[in-house]
């Protein structure tokens, strides 16, 4: 029997993107509503005009175990646009540089010792500790969701030259929260989820990256497809309320004061956004303080225009002890093929950046050179032609200590109704994986519903 529903997608971030493809996929008629003028959400290509370029609004990563972010990208024509290097390099401010491999047995020896100074013993001692702590995310101790994930390092016994080389900042990675703040439940999840895809798909979990925009490799080929398929893009179109009549979905109250009629609805927006959204759902109050003590975690990302090459050694390097929480420097040239006849881009990301995103372009600017220069000797002669600073300071919710558990299920009390994004209850951390994974539940439940007369 022929589906006439009429599916809502709110918000057109990655989470509400997938959704409106999957269930377009699946033959439904969809409109996808975006508050903004564009799509992409927190992933987005930034023009900027004085140097003609194209850079992000940030450098997004991709895990080999982000499995639905792939479905999507096959559904849109853009799978190519993700590689996956083979190394990448940790650099100390004194010049000396680790390479780390990502792949095989070489991962497996930077897991346990990558600090140039770490001795036979710290050696040893770092691979038993990572073994523990491998143990215990697959079989996790029942008060890891009250540990930070400094405690819990301290627990197993981690070594401070592991820590320094490796785990803290891969930590930081993952959660985009400082080790002393971060719930080491947060990890132990993700690297849970790791192992056991690697085990599914027999290969190694690693890091790759985008060899494209962000706006190539997810939103280009979702309009293809969106126009392809039907669904209706509506731009600007703010949602204010869902209406529930008697159990069911009835429509979407808009900003302007009109109301979109929907038999089912995703609601794919963050957790800043959903005050009000659901006051028609009962448990609605539950899901707004949820939201609330979610928070926000900010990032700052520096996109640095210079005169001349970096000397880096691979496509992107880790600056151990550098002035921000965490400091990655992107070569784009080596990432995107970029042209460099016009100037060298590199992309610094500072996670946790919650000093440094109260200060000014020109401080961050400069903050961001000055730490070039104490790592790559290259740079003490380098000329900035622009410094282009983006600052999110909702860039995810926060996963400190405490914040386990909150997180709601994309199900609700109401069958037409479901709740998607980054921050509702996945196997990942707030990442671009959490956002399409959770779309692809939270479709599941709809196409599941039993279909209409
Ligand atoms: C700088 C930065 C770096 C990051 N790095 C990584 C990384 O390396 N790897 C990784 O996996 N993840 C990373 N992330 C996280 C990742 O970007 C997010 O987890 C993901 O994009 C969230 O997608 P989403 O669809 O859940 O939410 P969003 O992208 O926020 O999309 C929600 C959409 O809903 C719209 N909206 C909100 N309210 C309404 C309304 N009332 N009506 C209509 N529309 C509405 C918004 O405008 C937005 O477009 C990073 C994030 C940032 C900011």
């Amino acid at each position: 029997m022929n589906d006439q529903r009429q599916y809502v997608v709110i918000g057109g971030g990655l989470a509400g993107l997938a959704a409106a493809v999957w269930l377009a996929e699946a033959g439904k008629q969809v409109t996808l509503l975006e508050r903004r003028g564009r799509l992409g959400g927190r992933t987005h290509a930034m023009k900027v005009d004085v140097v003609d370029d194209l850079p992000d609004n940030g450098q997004h990563v991709i895990g080999s175990g982000y499995d639905h972010l792939f479905r999507y990208l096959t559904s849109i024509g853009t799978r190519q646009y993700v590689a996956f290097p083979h190394h990448a390099t940790l650099r100390w401010p004194d010049g000396r540089s680790v390479t780390m491999q990502t792949k095989g047995l070489g991962a497996l020896r930077t897991l346990t010792g990558a600090h140039p100074d770490a001795s036979l013993v710290e050696r040893a001692r770092t691979l038993v500790a990572t073994l523990k702590l491998g143990r215990q995310c697959l079989n996790q101790p029942a008060d890891l969701a009250d540990l930070s994930t400094e405690q819990w390092f301290d627990r197993v016994g981690m070594p401070a030259k592991a820590r320094e080389a490796l785990w803290d900042w891969l930590a930081l990675g993952v959660a985009a929260e400082p080790v002393q703040r971060e719930s080491a439940k947060v990890l132990a999840d993700v690297m849970a989820t790791g192992i056991r895809l690697g085990i599914k798909h027999r290969r190694p979990a690693t890091i790759g990256y985008p060899t494209t925009d962000l706006d190539t490799l997810y939103i280009t080929g979702a309009l293809k497809f969106f126009a392809q398929h039907g669904v209706q893009v509506r731009y600007r179109a703010v949602a204010r309320r869902i209406t529930i009549v008697d159990g069911s979905v009835t429509g979407v109250t808009l900003a302007d004061g009109t109301t979109l009629p929907a038999d089912a609805v995703v609601c794919a927006v963050p957790n800043s956004n959903i005050n009000g959204l659901l006051d028609d759902l009962p448990e609605h109050a539950e899901i707004y303080a949820a939201a609330d003590k979610l928070g926000y975690t900010p990032i700052v990302s520096t996109n640095l225009y210079l005169d001349r090459p970096l000397g880096t050694t691979a496509e992107f390097e880790a600056l151990i002890g550098g002035t921000g929480v965490i400091d990655e420097v992107f070569d784009r040239q080596r990432m995107t093929g970029r042209a460099t006849d016009r100037a060298w881009l590199y992309c610094l990301t500072t996670s946790g950046a919650y000093e440094q995103i109260h200060k000014s372009n020109e401080e961050i600017v400069a903050e961001q050179v000055e730490l070039l220069r104490r790592y790559y000797p290259a740079a003490k002669e380098a000329k900035v032609l622009l410094g282009h600073v983006v600052r999110m300071p909702k860039a995810t919710f926060s996963q400190v200590v405490g914040t386990h558990a909150l997180r709601p299920a994309q199900r609700t009390s109401v069958p037409t109704l479901v709740l998607a994004g980054d921050w509702t209850a996945t196997d990942w951390s707030a990442t671009m994986e959490s956002a399409v994974q959770s779309s692809a539940n939270a479709v599941d439940l709809l196409l599941a519903l039993p279909s209409v007369p």
